[in-house]
């Protein structure tokens, strides 16, 4: 089936500028494709589409009488549910948010309206981020599209699935510690973690604050620029936040200097070496150097991640009393002391694991012997790598180290989930800007690049990312019909 939802964000904008078909019709196609794989997808845990519906009709409104439409006229998007949306529901996929609905934008949320895009609604995760599969969601898991057996990664499956199977155009994910990158490598799109302090978090629901940032997802590497342009720039309500020159699509290429990352390749299954390696050879094809490095402090990374990253969480997530919001719990009818444990025991079982992990690390004894060790590793980790980008402009390798999986296969133990991140939390831990583009399948599965470069250097992710798109040319849309 293919139509105007198959369109890329930049060719919905112009095909309705042109005229060639209004908003509403490329909405209803959109909408009807979702009719036809939601069910078996299960990409949104909220959906708004009548408002969204009448945000098309004001578009084409809008065109009619020569009024600018914005730079994302007409543009189906969805969000993960961990971005504050205005007037629909953001439930971070947990019980405990199970009916809470913001009052306030987030600003990248903002952004995207001023602009003209169209909120679809809220994509499915793992609570409140934490899991690479969104098999930890409290609702309910989101499927791949490329083999609806297997999971989507995470935790932002909704907001790849949905891009992939053509449910909304792009889609805002937030990536902690590689929930942008993970489900755009098993779903075959491109995604981008931005540099940290590029877009604003203010309205992102915290999970790990000093590593996450929002990014998109999309289609091609052109969309990812629009959408980033748009959400980028310092922000007043967060102070992290730093203003950048915009990106553009460049169709002549500089000569990088490319390092890959033989650590990480060597840890990666058989398949996805072959398909990373046969895809860096297309490096020189368009005019990079080539080259192979270790990271020195590659093996602190993922401890040090989940250290800090539990730590952030057991503070972040203090604030769920059940107070200014939650569920109905009749206080009069409890003691003092047990109101609160009742309340979060609405947690699930991982977010308790992060909770109680992160309260440990905090303790006074436990401080400097887990969380200031980590944050010094983390240091280190960060220091090393940005010398190898005063030699190096850009550093890759597989942006997973295995093909998707089927349900089940890891979540019997946390350890075994934790692992699949060991290629993507060293851009969080190092607040640098990764993109992970498809570069191919194995037995209809997808494979991810990532490239890595140093902080605010997104326009060299970009450059050599669309070069390489080109000269792959991937499929880019499973088949459900
Ligand atoms: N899988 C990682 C975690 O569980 C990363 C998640 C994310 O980036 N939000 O922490």
């Amino acid at each position: 089936m293919s139509g105007l939802h198959d369109l890329q964000a930049y060719e919905v904008v112009e095909g309705i500028k042109q005229g060639l078909f209004s908003a509403e019709e490329y909405f209803s196609s959109v909408i009807k494709t979702l009719e036809h794989v939601e069910s078996r997808l299960h990409s949104f845990i909220t959906l708004d589409t009548d408002k969204a519906l009448s945000c098309a009709k004001v578009i084409d409104g809008k065109l009619k009488a020569n009024e600018d439409i914005g730079q994302l006229g007409g543009v189906v998007v969805g969000i993960k549910d961990n971005i504050s949306t205005k007037g629909i529901r953001t439930t971070c996929a947990s019980k405990i948010l199970e009916s809470y609905v913001p009052s306030y934008d987030a600003t990248v949320i903002q952004r995207l309206k001023q602009n003209g895009a169209i909120i679809l609604g809220k994509l499915n995760l793992d609570e409140f981020g934490m899991g690479s599969t969104t098999e930890y969601s409290s609702y309910y898991p989101t499927h791949n599209p490329w083999n609806l057996d297997y999971v989507p990664g995470g935790s932002s499956g909704g907001s790849g699935a949905a891009v992939a199977a053509g449910e909304c155009t792009v889609s805002l994910g937030s990536d902690t510690g590689g929930s942008i990158r993970c489900p755009a490598s098993f779903c075959s799109v491109v995604g981008l973690k931005p540099t940290y302090g590029r877009v604003s978090r203010y309205g992102l629901i915290s999970y790990a604050n000093s590593l996450e940032q929002i990014g998109p997802i999309c289609r091609s590497v052109k969309d990812v620029v629009m959408i980033m342009n748009i959400i980028s720039g310092k922000d007043n309500k967060d102070d992290t936040s730093m203003s950048s020159s915009p990106i553009t699509i460049n169709n002549k290429l500089e000569k990088f200097e490319i390092a890959i990352i033989k650590d990480l390749i060597d840890g990666s299954d058989d398949e996805v070496k072959r398909t990373i390696y046969s895809a860096s050879e297309k490096f020189s094809d368009i005019g990079c150097m080539l080259d192979e490095i270790s990271i020195k402090h590659l093996n602190y990374a993922l401890p040090s991640y989940y250290t800090l990253a539990s730590a952030e969480a057991s503070s972040n997530l203090a604030r769920y009393d059940n107070i200014r919001y939650g569920f109905n719990l009749p206080i009069e009818e409890y003691k003092w002391d047990t109101y609160f444990s009742d309340v979060r025991k609405n947690f699930g079982e991982e977010v308790k694991r992060r909770i109680l992990i992160g309260s440990y690390v905090l303790s006074s004894g436990y401080y400097s012997k887990y969380y200031l060790k980590a944050r010094g590793l983390r240091s280190l980790l960060k220091l090393e790598l940005l010398k190898l980008f005063k030699k190096y402009d850009l550093l890759i390798g597989p942006t997973m180290p295995i093909l998707p999986f089927k349900f089940g296969e890891k979540i019997d133990d946390p350890i075994k989930m934790y692992l699949v991140d060991i290629n993507t939390v060293i851009a969080n831990l190092a607040g640098i800007p990764a993109i992970s583009l498809p570069v191919g399948f194995s037995n209809g599965l997808p494979i991810g690049l990532q490239i890595m470069a140093a902080p605010f250097e997104e326009q060299k992710l970009i450059d050599v990312s669309y070069a390489l798109e080109q000269a792959i040319n991937i499929q880019r849309r499973p088949k459900l019909e």
